[in-house]
């Protein structure tokens, strides 16, 4: 069953989305699995235009470079012209009632008013966009954590219903457990996941990162004063996360990462040298497709006529079937 994945141009890429999601895309993918850039997603909070754009061409070149079919690529905003009427058609299937139960939307709404930001209908109608984003592609599965499950579970209502009241328009998608991978933590605060948009970098290792700056953050990682070099998540966060990444990095069992190293200092120069190796070809080959502007505007050119080929027929039947 082909499967669709997305990352949201919200920051620059960090290590936790390569080694989590993008090389596991790569290696694992299977025919007929779609992965986009979800720019439009990124608009649902303040933003900035400039820095949307370049990020999205930036996480574009992660992609492709990574080793991912840049066939099975595309920039959300590309398909904008289908979107704009489904999500229209899904919005109308939508109770008012259903959309508002999104847990995520109580949540991200809750922050926001507490710190006296506005909250955008877009972040309110962004899981209609979503199941827009899945329905339009006619994947089967898409892949999620638990925060976004709810998402999914809305878009198969949504797929169900219309299906149901209209006549048959839509594969109904299910939400699907990804295989388990590295869960990255900020290395300034294990406490908390490596997150695009974290406000200090200083626990962040940005896949663009210069080797000597990935070296000083590492060697800077929060640790413990316990000087016992064994895998406890629960008691000594900050070196399970340093010896989850060594594993990640080098394919060893985790509770074996930490063999023959004698103190923090020394585990911490090999993660840093694991860490810059492991990034420098992705690296190398982002930078080579963001010096080849006309190549990379064909990828994205390609991609999306390739999805837009793909939606066409599906969109054309919805829209007629629901009066249109
Ligand atoms: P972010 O949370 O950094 O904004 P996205 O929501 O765009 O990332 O997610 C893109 C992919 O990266 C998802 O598959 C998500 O599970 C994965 N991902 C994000 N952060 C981490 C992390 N710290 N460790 C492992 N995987 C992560």
């Amino acid at each position: 069953m082909p499967r669709l994945s997305a990352i949201t141009p919200s920051g620059p890429a960090h290590l936790g989305n390569y080694l989590g999601a993008v090389r596991r895309w790569a290696r694992e993918g299977r025919p007929g699995d779609l992965y986009f850039v979800s720019d439009l997603h990124a608009m649902t909070t303040f933003y900035d235009p400039q820095r949307l754009r370049s990020r999205t061409r930036d996480l574009l070149a992660l992609l492709v470079a990574s080793g991912i079919d840049p066939d099975r690529v595309f920039v959300q905003s590309d398909l904008l012209a289908q979107l704009g009427p489904l999500t229209w058609l899904l919005e109308c299937t939508c109770s008012f009632g259903e959309a508002a139960r999104m847990t995520q939307f109580k949540e991200k709404s809750a922050a926001r008013e507490l710190a006296e930001t506005p909250v955008r209908v877009g972040l309110f109608t962004y899981p209609v966009l979503m199941a827009a984003d899945i329905l339009l592609q006619g994947t089967a599965e898409v892949p999620v954590g638990d925060d976004q499950a709810q998402h999914v579970e809305l878009a198969r209502a949504l797929a169900r219903r219309f299906n149901g009241t209209f006549g048959e328009a839509f594969v109904v998608p299910v939400a699907v457990t990804p295989p388990a991978a590295a869960r990255v933590r900020d290395l300034a605060d294990p406490s908390r996941k490596m997150d695009k948009s974290a406000r200090d970098a200083a626990g962040v290792l940005y896949v663009m990162d210069a080797p000597d700056l990935l070296r000083r953050k590492v060697k800077r990682a929060v640790t413990d004063s316990l000087d016992r070099l064994e895998y406890r998540p629960d008691e000594q966060p900050g070196l399970a996360n340093l010896l989850e990444i060594l594993a990640a990095c080098t394919g060893k069992p985790v509770r074996e990462a930490a063999d023959g190293f004698s103190s923090y200092g020394e585990l911490k120069d090999t993660v840093a040298e694991v860490v810059i190796e492991e990034l420098r070809p992705v690296r190398e080959r982002i930078s080579a497709l963001l010096a080849d502007q006309p190549e990379l505007d064909r990828v994205r050119r390609r991609g999306a006529e390739l999805a837009t080929a793909r939606g066409a027929e599906r969109l054309e039947v919805a829209l007629r079937l629901a009066g249109l």
